[in-house]
């Protein structure tokens, strides 16, 4: 399990720093850098409050992390290692998808 902060408010699942989620992919198969990374997950909310989803989960830093950005060194067969991830936006705007979102953690191997 990963400790996971998320700067991403714009997301449904988002709560006050953190995921209410147990669980989230991250996308990036080919990725080399942060920005071609994403969180699969991210789910746009809606302006209106009953839209959010937090209140259906337990938000907690604990978070189990599915990534496909393979050239990352956190990445071992799929499965993040790292002891701490932290996604943000990828640009100044809320997300419209979660392609607009990256792992902010993210190190490239050096190969
Ligand atoms: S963007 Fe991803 S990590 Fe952040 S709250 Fe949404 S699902 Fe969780
Ligand atoms: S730190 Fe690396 S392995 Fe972990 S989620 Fe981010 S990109 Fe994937």
């Amino acid at each position: 399990m990963t400790d996971l902060e998320c700067g991403v408010a714009a997301c449904a699942y988002w709560c006050s720093g953190l995921c209410s989620r147990e669980k989230i992919s991250v996308s990036g198969g080919n990725a080399r850098k942060k920005e071609e990374t994403g969180c699969s997950s991210y789910r746009a909310r809606k302006e209106r409050g009953e839209d959010r989803l937090e209140a259906a989960g337990i938000a907690g830093p604990c978070c189990e992390i599915a990534c496909d950005a393979q050239r990352c060194v956190y990445n071992g067969d799929s499965v993040c290692e790292a002891d701490c991830v932290r996604i943000e936006r990828c640009g100044a705007a809320a997300p419209e998808t979660g392609d607009e979102t990256k792992c902010a953690s993210f190190i490239a191997r050096r190969s």
